[in-house]
C-alpha cells in the first residue's frame, strides 16, 4: 500500500495480463455461515482475509465447526466442514465478533434459532449497533434473547428456543433499517422450514436490494430456493435442507473489477498478451454492478467471460460516448467518467442522484477533477456530462484531489493513458484500502509504458556523503523504488572472496560470471538475501566496502551488473544510489544529484554509523579508508566517479539529511508538470 502524500502515475501507454482481485467481504462471511450450517465439507476459494472474516472464522470455530487450514493462507482455499443442520445438545460459548456487523447479525439469528448458551460480544463500538429489529422478529418466533447491556444492542444472551407456537403466519422485518437483518433471517430461517413453509414479510421500502441478491444466490447454491415475491414476501419453502456445494469460488468485489475492466478497454495491448485477463469475477456475477460491463461493450470494450474470469480489450477506439440511466452500477458509473475522457464527443450519466450523499459529493468532486484534466464537464443535480480534452494538446497534468474517497483514487488513476503522455498526480492514495488496499500495486502489474517514460532520480557521490540515507527517504516519500547499487558492488565482493578468488583483474571474468550465478532479493524490509541467505550485515562492514571497491574498478564486473541495475526502473519510479547512477547507467534520468562532503564529516558520520550498530570503528583508519576509496572510485578507468554534466550538487557537509531530502525533493516538484501548490512530500505540516 502506498502511505505517501501523494502518487505520481507516470505516463502509460499498454496492459495486458493477469490480476487477481481480492474476495469480496459481504460475499465471504456469507458463505463462511452457510458452509457451517450445511451438511458435508465446502471448500471456499478466495476467501477475503480481513477483521470481519477473522471473527467469523473463530466463532465457527468455537461452534464445533472444523477449518482447514485454521487461517487464511494466501492462494490456499480454506475448507469448512459444516454442522448439518443443528448443534450438539449443551452447546455453550461466547463468542467475541469484533466490530463485524456480518458476522453479528447473522450468527445471532442462526444460533437464537439453533439454541444453546451462547453470549454475542464485539468491541464497544459493536455494542452501539442497533439490532433490536432483528431481536424483536427472532422473539416473535419463539427464540430466547436477553440483552446484557443496553435493550435494542449487543451484548447479547442466547438461550433455547421454545417454537412450540410458531405459527403459519408471516414473519414480519423492517426492511429500512439494515437489510442485513432480513439476510440474517433468511440466512436462519431455513433451519426452521424442514416441515413448513416459513415466510418472511417485509415491513418498509427494502434498502440494498443488491445485498438480499447476494444473500438469494448464495443460498441458492447451498440448496436452499427461496421464492422472492417482489422484494415483499420471501417464502422459504418447507423440505429446505442447507447442502454444501462442495467447492465455491468467493467472488471479488465487483465494483473493484471495474477499473481494471475500463483498463483493458483504454489501454493498447501489451505485446504477447491479449488484453487484461480479471480473475474472481465472471459474467455470471450475483453483484449488481457487474452491469458495468454492458455500459463498457457499448463505449466499445471487447469482453470476454468464463464463471470467474474476465478478459478484457480494446475494441472501438476512440471509445463512443454514450448516454446511460447508471441508477442500477451507482459506484461502478464513476469509472464510466473517466472512460469518457478517451471517447468520442460527449458521454452522459443520469440517475445518479446518490453519488451527492457519498463518502463525498462524488457529482462535485468528478466534475472538478475532470475539469483539471481539460475536460469539459456540465454537471445537475442528478447527472453529468463529459466532453473530454478536444486533442491531445488539450490535455492538463492534474493532481487529483481524491476526497478521502477510494473510488475517486482508484477510476482517476486510468487518466495515466492520456494521449499527451503526461503523468497524474493521485493524492493522499492510501485511501483506496477502504475497499483494495493494494489497487495501485495491482494497477502497476499489469501495465506498461515506455522505460524511458519511468522516472529515475539518481543520488551518485562519494562514500559516506548520506546518499544511501537520502535516497531512501526520497523513495519513501515518492513511493517509489530504491537501487542501492553500491550493495551490488558489495555482494560481489562478498561472494567472490567466499569462492577463495583474489580480487584482482585476472579473475574479473570469473568473479562476473560468478555473481551473474546467485539468486539476488531485495526485501521490501531492505534486507538483501544472497540464495536465501540474509547478508545485509555482511555486506556492511568497512572490509566489504573496500572489498566491492576493489571488485567495482574492473569492467566485467560493471558489465555484468548493468542489466540487474536496469531492472530496478519500474512503476511507478525509481531512486537510485550509487556513483555511476546519473552517468552510466541511466543517463536519461530527469533528475541527477551529485552529493558531496568533506572527507572528516563523512568519517564522523560512518564512525556513528557502524557504532550504532554495534560494528567496530576507528575514526583515523575510517579517514585513511575513505581518502583511499575517493582515490580509487574517481581515479579508475571503468566509470570513474564523477558529476553527471546536467547534475545538481548537493554539499552535505553541515546540513542535516532531512534538509538534503528536502531539496532533493523540492527540485523534483520544480521538474513535475502539476500545478503549484499542488502537495509537496516531506514538507512541514
Ligand atoms: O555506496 P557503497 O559504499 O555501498 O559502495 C561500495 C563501493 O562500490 C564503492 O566504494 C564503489 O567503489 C562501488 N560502487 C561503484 N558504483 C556504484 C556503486 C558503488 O563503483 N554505482
Amino acid at each position: 500500500m502506498f502511505r505517501t502524500a501523494f502518487l505520481d502515475l507516470p505516463p502509460l501507454a499498454t496492459a495486458g495480463g493477469t490480476v487477481h482481485l481480492p474476495g469480496s467481504k459481504s460475499i465471504s462471511n456469507r458463505v463462511l455461515l452457510l458452509a457451517a450450517l450445511s451438511q458435508g465439507t465446502t471448500t471456499i476459494h478466495d476467501l477475503l482475509d480481513s477483521d470481519d472474516t477473522r471473527v467469523m472464522l473463530a466463532g465457527l470455530q468455537q461452534l464445533g465447526c472444523r477449518i482447514q487450514p485454521a487461517a487464511v493462507t494466501p492462494g490456499q482455499p480454506i475448507a469448512v466442514t459444516g454442522i448439518g443442520g443443528q448443534l450438539p445438545a449443551g452447546t455453550a460459548a461466547t463468542l467475541f465478533l469484533g466490530n463485524a456487523g456480518t458476522a453479528m447479525r447473522p450468527l445471532t439469528a442462526a444460533l437464537a434459532v439453533l439454541g444453546g448458551n451462547f453470549e454475542m460480544t464485539g468491541v464497544p463500538r459493536m455494542h452501539e449497533r442497533p439490532i433490536g429489529d432483528l431481536v424483536d422478529a427472532l422473539r416473535q418466533l419463539g427464540c430466547s434473547i436477553d440483552y446484557l447491556g443496553n435493550p435494542g444492542f449487543p451484548p447479547l444472551q442466547i438461550g433455547q428456543p421454545d417454537f412450540s407456537q410458531l405459527s403459519t403466519q408471516a414473519i414480519p422485518v423492517r426492511g429500512d433499517v439494515s437489510s442485513q437483518f432480513l439476510t440474517a433471517l433468511l440466512m436462519a430461517l431455513p433451519l426452521l422450514a424442514t416441515d413448513r413453509d416459513i415466510t418472511i414479510e417485509v415491513v418498509g421500502e427494502l434498502i440494498s436490494k443488491p445485498y438480499i441478491h447476494i444473500t438469494l444466490a448464495l443460498l441458492a447454491r447451498f440448496g436452499i430456493a427461496v421464492k422472492n415475491e417482489d422484494w415483499q414476501r420471501f417464502v422459504i419453502p418447507a423440505g429446505s435442507r442447507y447442502q454444501s456445494p462442495g467447492d465455491i469460488h468467493v467472488e471479488a468485489d465487483a465494483s473493484s473489477a471495474s477499473y481494471f475492466i475500463a483498463l483493458g478497454a483504454i489501454a493498447a495491448n501489451t505485446a504477447g498478451h491479449n488484453g487484461v485477463k480479471i480473475l474472481g469475477v465472471g459474467q455470471d456475477s450475483i453483484q449488481g454492478d457487474i452491469r458495468f460491463v454492458e455500459a463498457t461493450r457499448s463505449m466499445g470494450a471487447q469482453v470476454d467471460s468464463g464463471p470467474n474470469w474476465l478478459q478484457v480489450s480494446r475494441g472501438a477506439w476512440p471509445l463512443k460516448a454514450i448516454d446511460l440511466d447508471c441508477n442500477h452500477i451507482p459506484d461502478a458509473a464513476m469509472t464510466l467518467a473517466v472512460m469518457a475522457l478517451y471517447a468520442e464527443g460527449t458521454t452522459r450519466l443520469t440517475n445518479i442522484a446518490s453519488w451527492r450523499v457519498k463518502e463525498t459529493d462524488r457529482i462535485a468532486a468528478m466534475a472538478t477533477e475532470l475539469r483539471k484534466l481539460g475536460a469539459t464537464v456540465e454537471e445537475g443535480a442528478d447527472y453529468i456530462c463529459i466532453t473530454p480534452p478536444a486533442a491531445a494538446a488539450a490535455w492538463k497534468a492534474g493532481s487529483i484531489h481524491t476526497y478521502d474517497d477510494h473510488r475517486v483514487a482508484m477510476c482517476f488513476s486510468l487518466a495515466a493513458f492520456n494521449p499527451a503522455g503526461l503523468p497524474v498526480r493521485i493524492e493522499d492514495p492510501q485511501c483506496v484500502a477502504k475497499t483494495f488496499p493494494d489497487y495501485f500495486e495491482a494497477l502497476f502489474s499489469v501495465c506498461d509504458t515506455a522505460n524511458a517514460r519511468i522516472p529515475v532520480i539518481c543520488i551518485d557521490g562519494t562514500s559516506g556523503s548520506g546518499k544511501g540515507t537520502i535516497a531512501a527517504q526520497v523513495a519513501e516519500a515518492l513511493g517509489y523504488h530504491l537501487l542501492d547499487s553500491g550493495a551490488l558492488y558489495r555482494i560481489t565482493g562478498l561472494v567472490a572472496t567466499r569462492a577463495g578468488l583474489a580480487l584482482e583483474a585476472a579473475n574479473a571474468e570469473r568473479i562476473a560470471t560468478l555473481m551473474a550465478e546467485q539468486r539476488l532479493e531485495f526485501t521490501a524490509d531492505q534486507r538483501v538475501l544472497v540464495n536465501g541467505e540474509d547478508v545485509s550485515l555482511a555486506i556492511r562492514s568497512e572490509t566489504a566496502g573496500m572489498h566491492a571497491s576493489q571488485v567495482s574498478a574492473f569492467p566485467a564486473v560493471r558489465a555484468a551488473l548493468v542489466d540487474m541495475q536496469h531492472a530496478f526502473r519500474a512503476l511507478p519510479g525509481l531512486v537510485a544510489d550509487g556513483r555511476d547512477m546519473g552517468t552510466e547507467i541511466f543517463p536519461d534520468a530527469p533528475l541527477k544529484v551529485y552529493l558531496t562532503a568533506s572527507v572528516q564529516c563523512r568519517a564522523e558520520r560512518r564512525y556513528k554509523q557502524l557504532i550504532s550498530k554495534g560494528l567496530s570503528a576507528n575514526m583515523d583508519a575510517l579517514f585513511a579508508d575513505l581518502e583511499a576509496r575517493d582515490a580509487r572510485d574517481t581515479q579508475r578507468a571503468a566509470a570513474p566517479l564523477k558529476p553527471a554534466e546536467d547534475a545538481m550538487r548537493l554539499d552535505n557537509s553541515c546540513g542535516t539529511i532531512d534538509e538534503a531530502v528536502q531539496q532533493v525533493l523540492n527540485w523534483w516538484a520544480q521538474r513535475q508538470p502539476f500545478a503549484q501548490g499542488a502537495t509537496t512530500p516531506g514538507a512541514s505540516q
